[in-house]
């Protein structure tokens, strides 16, 4: 089976062209690991996740970390009780109780928060509806009554605190609901606590995007920058308690998986053998994509030890490494080729097989 020539060529390969070690150098941040094939079937396949017929409500799998009933699940700052207020379904903030935190930590994660700053509204500036957000309980996402009032930018309602501005004023009145979906991703430390990655914060506020995949430069800290820490990957999602009787609903929140890396055996060079300039000018020609006489034809032409084919309605050569006499691979793809021959010896098309899908090309110059 050509699917199988890259799982094969795991071992006593023969390296070619450094075509895999440019796969895994050079790039930053995420990519900087080494990068799957194109369309590898042998990939894994994201988990099922059912979404919520009523988009308000959380998705199937979604923690819920305040259903409008209960509190269970929430800690004071120290560990004590979360001597917060529910009523009605509504979460409020005791001015003086100090922050709440989850008892549960998280790492990457999608979160959705309601929150309605106090009304009437009073005070000024930040002394007007302030509270927040802390992701991994470092990373502030401010709430502020930021409707028609004044403050500086960097500390409005969506804005990343003291650091990044929201992208957009979203404020709703005090006293209307407003929402806030946080998607998340936690620094990435090495094995020497050296940062390789900061967070990653995206947030919309009422339905508008105010933070764009921003990165803080550290954890939030008022009047001055702290550096990044590594605390170990995890943390609470803890509320702030500024001194405002802020209320809080519907607060959800999904992990998200890391995705999985290629092992080895993923990325293994490809096992290619040697074919004399003969051999492979026995493939060069037309081949048609269709069984109708006009049908877009591909074309194979030789490249000094291999071949490459230049497929319609796409721009380049493209290289295919030969791993047998009639088979090929390409190698950023999980993509195969075998050539069909008749009993004559004379080749009369070619199976093109990338991942679970397949097509069989005839020749169009017999
Ligand atoms: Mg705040």
């Amino acid at each position: 089976m050509p699917r199988l020539f890259v799982r094969l060529a795991s071992v006593g390969v023969v390296l070619t062209a450094g075509i895999f070690v440019c796969l895994a150098a050079g790039e930053s941040g995420r990519d900087s690991a080494v990068r799957w094939r194109q369309h590898d079937i042998h990939r894994p396949k994201p988990a099922v996740l059912e979404p919520s017929d009523d988009p308000a409500k959380p998705p199937h799998g979604a923690v819920v970390l305040f259903d409008g009933t209960t509190l269970r699940g929430w800690k004071s700052a120290t560990g004590g009780p979360a001597a917060w207020k529910v009523k009605d379904g509504v979460l409020e903030t005791v001015p003086g109780a100090g922050p709440i935190e989850t008892r549960a930590e998280f790492g990457d994660i999608q979160l959705h928060v309601e929150w309605a700053a106090p009304s009437p509204p009073r005070g000024r500036s930040q002394d007007r509806g302030n509270s927040g957000i802390f992701l991994m309980g470092q990373f502030e996402i401010q709430v502020l009554d930021s409707y028609q009032a004044e403050t500086y930018a960097d500390g409005q309602a969506g804005s990343i605190y003291g650091q990044y501005p929201p992208l957009f004023n979203a404020a709703r009145p005090p006293g209307t609901w407003q929402t806030y979906d946080i998607a998340f991703r936690k620094p990435r430390f090495d094995s020497a606590g050296k940062l390789t990655e900061p967070a990653r914060i995206t947030v919309f506020h009422n339905g508008i995007l105010v933070q764009n995949n921003e990165a803080p430069f550290g954890p939030t800290s008022w009047l001055r920058w702290q550096p990044y820490q590594d605390r170990g990957g995890r943390g609470p999602i803890r509320l702030q308690d500024h001194d405002h009787p802020v209320h809080f609903r519907n607060i959800w929140v999904l992990e998200l998986p890391d995705r999985p890396r290629p092992t080895a055996a993923d990325v293994a060079p490809i096992h290619r053998v040697s074919l004399s300039p003969a051999q492979l000018d026995r493939y060069v020609g037309a081949y048609r994509m269709g069984d109708i006489p006009a049908a877009p034809t591909a074309k194979i032409a030789r490249s000094s030890d291999h071949l490459e084919i230049t497929l319609p309605f796409r721009p380049g050569a493209l290289e295919l490494v030969p791993t047998s006499d009639t088979e090929f691979a390409m190698p950023y793809t999980d993509g195969h080729f075998t050539f069909k021959r008749n009993t004559e010896g004379k080749v009369t098309g070619v199976i093109f097989r990338v991942a679970d899908g397949e097509r069989e090309l005839k020749r169009a110059d017999p």
